[in-house]
């Protein structure tokens, strides 16, 4: 195994399932602090903010500071100011519309902005749906924290954000710029955070469509374990592999 000099780790399926922490993670991390080799959290997830994970990643005994959490919200309003955004119609919960605005980015309740920004809202209504459109339809540009398509819920699996963006995109006609795993946005601010080159880190994910992919896109050597979504049996069909397959964290050996 090559030494990296530092770790992006995916979190549901990779370090927790849920409220309940994966064994290996444990030791795993606890290793790169002791070592003080930089790890970086990488959540799809805008519904909390990185203090809020890394209050969750502590209570299940996991080292973590926020500094060392990025989210698809975080990415999403360091790309909005990017791009010059002043005004914009949110659809999402506070771990979205929060650090839009510490961004200094208004947050209008109307369908004339600049933008249009959309996230997991567990109160999404038809209304919000609609303003989303209408905004986009009178040229406001169009985002989207993330493609996923299916989350788990304590019931099943549940439509995700990718479900309601694809509404929108239905309605409206219009692509949206993606800013979560597997596109590239969010994996530039996590290499932004850590401060190193591409090709010094490693991704570590269970979810070959959006952790693995992401590492591809972003030219950054990947792990897949299978303590998640992704099966051997799936990963088997896919013609790129990662660059590392293991059962869980324990089997990785530091060079
Ligand atoms: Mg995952």
């Amino acid at each position: 195994m090559k030494k990296y000099q530092g770790y992006l780790i995916d979190l549901d399926g990779t370090v927790y399932r849920g409220n309940e922490v994966i064994s290996e993670a444990v030791p795993f991390v606890k290793q790169l602090a002791e070592r003080n080799i930089p790890y970086v959290f990488v959540t799809n997830n805008s519904t909390k903010s990185a203090r809020e994970v890394a209050e969750k990643l502590n209570r299940l005994g996991i080292q973590a500071n926020h500094k060392q959490v990025v989210t698809s919200s975080m990415a999403t309003a360091k790309y909005l100011k990017e791009q010059s955004v002043k005004t914009c119609y949110c659809i999402g919960q506070d771990g979205l519309k929060e650090p839009i605005k510490e961004q200094g980015i208004e947050l209008l309740d109307d369908t004339d902005v600049d933008a249009v920004v959309v996230g997991l809202d567990r109160d999404i209504t038809y209304d919000k749906l609609a303003k989303a459109c209408i905004a986009i339809r009178s040229g406001a540009k169009f985002i989207s924290t993330n493609r996923d398509h299916a989350i788990p819920t304590e019931a099943g699996m549940g439509p995700g954000n990718g479900a309601f963006t694809a509404l929108i995109q239905t309605s409206t006609q219009q692509e949206p710029v993606f800013i979560g795993k597997p596109d590239t946005i969010i994996m530039k601010e996590a290499l932004d955070v850590i401060g190193l080159p591409k090709e010094d880190v490693v991704m570590i994910g269970d979810n070959y469509q959006t952790d693995i992919r992401s590492g591809f896109q972003a030219g950054v050597d990947t792990l897949l374990v299978h303590t998640g979504v992704t099966s051997k049996e799936e990963l088997a069909t896919f013609k790129e592999q990662p660059t590392y397959i293991m059962e869980n964290l324990s089997e990785w050996h530091f060079a």
